[in-house]
């Protein structure tokens, strides 16, 4: 019997099988979860629905995470055909090209606001019509990155976005835990997928994190796994936290100008 036999969840974030939110869901649905989910816009259709039937789900609804009766209306849809759900996976970021790239001190007021709403506010509207539905309890995750921590070039309000994501899942950890609901987040080492190309210099990043790491580059498969520890009866008692899940690149500090002579 596989460890999601009689869950049901939530995923955020699908855009094509490149997504993050991909390696979460089949990691899931390969131990019997029942997965229901929500994309971003009429674009994505056609390539979020195939998937979703390879696995078998059939509940797929357009939601933008900025609109609030938009999300009012998925959760009700949410609730008329799932009853309860156990989990919710937010795999969702974005924030305008132009600020991914140059001076930080650049950064515009109106670039910031989409980043922060889009990639953090998102996830405290999901969890407040969420947890309503986990009357039993449950688990969310959602994903961040090495730059919340730490300055990495480039990817600028993005890190700011990620730092205020993982502050958020702790307050929610925090207040939720009341309805024994567990937050946490997964920060993912670089992975090539439709958001990371929009980060100038990503493919050379991509590159010096798989030279370093202990472990080398991840993939999806590998935030899959920990996405099923996280979400499962497995870490019930892991709450508020990160789980880096970088093939240990957060361990190495800064870089290392003698690495390139190592034998
Ligand atoms: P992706 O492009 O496949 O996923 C990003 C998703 O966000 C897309 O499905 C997109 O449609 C969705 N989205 C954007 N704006 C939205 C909105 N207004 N409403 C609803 N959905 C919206 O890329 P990914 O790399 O799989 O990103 C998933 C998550 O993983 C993001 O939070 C990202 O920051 C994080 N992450 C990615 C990496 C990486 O290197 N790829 C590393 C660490 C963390």
């Amino acid at each position: 019997m596989g460890l999601f036999e009689g869950k049901r969840g939530m995923i955020f974030g699908l855009a094509n099988k490149n997504s993050i939110a991909w390696g979460i869901s089949q990691a899931l649905a390969s131990e019997g979860a029942e997965l229901g989910f929500s994309y971003a816009g009429e674009v994505l259709k056609k390539r979020v629905e195939p998937l979703v039937a390879s696995i078998g789900s059939t509940f797929v609804e357009e939601c933008d995470v900025t609109d609030e009766a938009a999300i009012d209306a998925l959760f009700s849809k949410v609730a008329a055909h799932f009853g309860t759900i156990d989990f919710l996976v937010h795999s969702i970021a974005f924030a305008p090209r132009e600020e991914l790239g140059g001076r930080f001190v650049n950064t515009s007021r109106e670039g910031f606001r989409i980043a922060l709403d889009v990639s953090c506010y998102s996830l405290v509207a999901l969890a407040k019509r969420a947890y309503p539905l986990m009357p039993n309890g449950g688990a969310m995750v959602a994903m961040t990155y090495y730059g919340a921590e730490k300055v990495t070039p480039n990817y600028n309000v993005m890190g700011v976005a990620k730092a205020a994501l993982e502050a958020t899942v702790r307050y929610l950890a925090w207040d939720l835990g009341q309805n024994q609901i567990r937050v946490n987040a997964i920060s993912a080492g670089p992975i090539k997928t439709l958001a990371a190309s929009g980060v100038s210099g990503f493919r050379k990043s991509l590159s010096y994190v798989g030279s370093v790491a202990p472990m080398g580059n991840v993939d999806q498969d590998d935030i899959g796994d920990a996405a099923r520890y996280l979400l499962s009866d497995w870490s019930r008692k892991v709450t508020g936290e990160v789980l880096y899940v970088d093939g240990g690149f957060n361990i190495m500090g800064a870089p290392d100008p003698s690495a390139d002579d190592k034998e």
